[in-house]
């Protein structure tokens, strides 16, 4: 089934130079980017994408590390591109990823993992949406 999801390279791996990595990472996967955009998250920004988390004990952490510098936010599109792009990224403790994975290879630790991918259909329209207009996605012909 072709499916669109949300990546946002984290700032750890931006500062780390490492975009341009993670992007070509995903490309060779076989995943598409149909939008793309570099941005600096905005406290209430951060907040609001990470709602589901507030109650959690890292959530100020959270919104702190994700307001610390530029990400890139991204739309990628294929087959089953929510899992793929999961399994790609890796467990969210590095130490738990699997050899090869983003996380594997870029991230520093639990909170500063390098990336971020949606986790099902429904949050992967929410997450789209709350940084892409359907005008900012192109046809990559797939
Ligand atoms: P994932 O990004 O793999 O879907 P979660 O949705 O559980 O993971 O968590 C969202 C983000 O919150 C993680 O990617 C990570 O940056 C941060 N995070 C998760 N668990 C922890 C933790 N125990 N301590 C610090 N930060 C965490
Ligand atoms: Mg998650």
């Amino acid at each position: 089934m072709k499916e669109q999801t949300l990546s946002i390279v984290k700032p750890d791996a931006v500062a780390d130079g490492k975009f341009g990595s993670i992007l070509q990472a995903i490309e060779d996967s076989g995943l598409r980017v149909v939008a793309a955009r570099m941005l600096q998250l905005t406290r209430k920004q951060a907040e609001g994408f990470y709602e589901v988390h507030q109650e959690r004990p890292f959530f100020g952490s959270l919104v702190e590390f994700m307001t610390s510098g530029p990400v890139i936010v991204s739309v990628l599109e294929g087959e089953n591109a929510i899992p793929t792009y999961r399994k790609l990224m890796g467990a969210t403790n590095p130490d738990e990823a699997d050899e090869g994975t983003l996380r594997k290879r870029f991230a520093k630790d639990i909170e500063k993992n390098a990336v971020h991918g949606s986790d099902s259909a429904e949050n992967a329209a929410i997450e789209i949406a709350y940084f892409f207009r359907a005008i900012d996605l192109v046809d990559r012909g797939i």
